[in-house]
């Protein structure tokens, strides 16, 4: 038996040669041949501290070029790789380490002390570093290796992956993925978005969320494309490297980011040739925005941690602002009734399930929670709430828990965020329904207004009135500087409920 992703990986590369792989500002290159020999290192230094087929091998390290190779590594040896957000604090990471129970882990040199005591609390048998500079005692068991290594058989249903949920809505759930789910996706994807040997990627995303990891780095991998490797999304970096590359994968606060730099122009932008768009929703001003300053349609996508990628606008054709566009080629997708999980027909609103090669197996340790979460036909239940409208284009309405019941009505927040968003002098707004003695719940509104922008309380209410129904007008307005989000542009609602969750009590 093969390593199914890896054995993906080499046949699509092709003989490993000396073309460019991976660019990184201040590094050395890396090739093809590279990728296969310091992959190859890595996998054996594992193999070494006594890493064997099925054991987790958690990072939280820094974005490099090494990091990239630990994560191949980690697949070649036949191990579980487990990428941990380098935001989360020790305490933080005794829970991931005391689920997922990994028998190495790899900081970063400066956290090596602090995480010693949390490290043996869950039993990790080694703990490693790898710095930002690639260097650490990872690096150094690695260098000794051998340039060869025979990768760990591993069958396309065995764990490639456990990937952490970003805790947008509580705790981070690990979601096990296996090399299938990896190696179906990237296919898909390369194929749909026409990615081959001549793209270069800009690369500014973390690579600890299946968009950084899994959607940018093994899509360009099938595909034996290049990338620019960034340690951070910086709108001037990015539009340096523009004339050079192909395309880009970002965030939707990537884009706003980069519609407020003066730099970004259709000259700027000529030699790209595609822009993806997923994680959180992009707003469909901005989509209208940078097509008119760039002459490029944003293609955005929906996927997550639990499913990969599931649908996507297309390469061809058109792509429609404020939509997700169509199921990917093998995704089943359908809307249900969140509660009797009866198929609705198009234009109806309902819970989006999906089923196909992408979806996971499972999460990990918590059979109850996979077993609630799937349907008895196989069928994924997201969470999310969309519809498909009568082309057949796929639309977000937000998510299942985020849905507002105030007085026995249910409110689509994003119904009256997109009502708000479209009134002068508003930057973006947030809507959540906050505890109410009445009503069960009440409608919030968070507001984000221009600089220059005089709008009150009263007069976001008035504009609203005539607009929706009485009972979705938000019945307070708060304005702030910017909404809470997390490292991958979405916006923290749970942080919003819990911040303002005495505005009617
Ligand atoms: P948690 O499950 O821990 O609460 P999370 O759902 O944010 O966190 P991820 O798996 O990283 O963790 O994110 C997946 C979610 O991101 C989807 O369920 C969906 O709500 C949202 N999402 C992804 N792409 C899009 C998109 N293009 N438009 C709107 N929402 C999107
Ligand atoms: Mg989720």
């Amino acid at each position: 038996m093969a390593n199914h992703l890896f054995q993906n990986i080499r046949d699509r590369i092709g003989p490993p040669d000396d073309r460019i792989f991976l660019e990184s500002p201040g590094r050395p290159e890396l090739t093809f041949a590279d990728l296969m020999s310091l992959s190859a290192r890595v996998a054996s230094a594992l193999v070494g501290l006594g890493v064997e087929p099925g054991d987790r091998i958690a990072a939280q390290v820094e974005k490099s070029p090494e990091a990239l190779m630990l994560y191949l590594g980690a697949i070649r040896a036949g191990a579980i790789f487990l990428p941990l957000n380098t935001a989360y604090t020790s305490a933080e990471l005794a829970y991931f380490l005391g689920d997922a129970e990994p028998k190495v882990v790899v900081c970063d040199p400066a956290r090596r002390e602090a995480l010693a005591p949390v490290a043996a609390q869950a039993g990790v048998r080694s703990l490693e570093t790898l710095g930002a500079d690639g260097g650490g005692s990872l690096a150094d068991a690695s260098a000794a290796q051998p340039a060869d290594f025979a990768d760990a058989p591993r069958g396309p249903d065995d764990l490639a992956a456990i990937l952490y949920t970003s805790g947008t809505t509580g705790r981070s759930k690990g979601a096990m993925l296996t090399h299938a789910n990896l190696a179906s996706n990237a296919e898909t994807l390369a194929e749909a978005w026409r990615f081959t040997s001549s793209d270069l990627l800009l690369h500014a995303l973390p690579i600890y969320h299946t968009h950084g990891l899994f959607v940018a780095v093994n899509t360009l991998l099938f595909a034996a494309g290049k990338l620019i490797f960034l340690p951070r999304f910086d709108a001037d970096e990015c539009l340096r490297q523009m004339p050079r590359a192909t395309a880009m994968m970002g965030v939707p606060t990537f884009y706003t980011r980069l519609l407020r730099h003066d730099g970004l122009t259709r000259e700027a932008t000529a030699h790209m040739r595609l822009f993806v768009s997923g994680s959180a929703p992009l707003l469909a001003d901005t989509h209208r925005e940078w097509r008119a300053r760039t002459g490029h349609a944003i293609l955005e996508r929906y996927g997550m941690t639990e499913t990969n990628m599931s649908t996507s606008n297309p390469y061809d054709g058109e792509r429609i602002a404020g939509t997700v566009g169509f199921p990917l080629p093998g995704v089943a997708l359908r809307i249900a009734d969140p509660d009797s999980g009866a198929v609705l027909e198009r234009e109806k609103i309902g819970v989006i399930e999906v089923k196909g090669p992408n979806v996971f197996k499972g999460y990990w340790r918590n059979p109850e929670k996979t077993a609630a979460e799937f349907r008895g036909d196989g069928f994924f239940i997201t969470g999310d709430l969309g519809k498909i409208d009568g082309q057949g284009y796929v639309h977000i309405i937000g998510r299942a828990k985020d849905l507002i019941i105030t007085g026995g009505e249910n409110v689509y927040p994003k119904e009256v965020e997109s009502e708000i968003d479209a009134l002068p002098g508003v930057v973006e707004s947030a809507v959540v329904g906050l505890p109410h003695a009445d009503f069960g719940e009440a409608i919030g509104a968070i507001v984000v207004r221009a600089a220059s922008a005089s709008l009150d309380e009263a007069g976001v209410r008035s504009a609203l009135e005539g607009r929706l129904a009485k009972f979705k007008v938000p019945k307070r307005v708060i304005f702030v500087e910017d909404l809470p989000r997390n490292a991958m542009g979405k916006v923290q609602k749970n942080v919003l409920r819990e911040a303002h969750k005495d505005l009617f009590v």
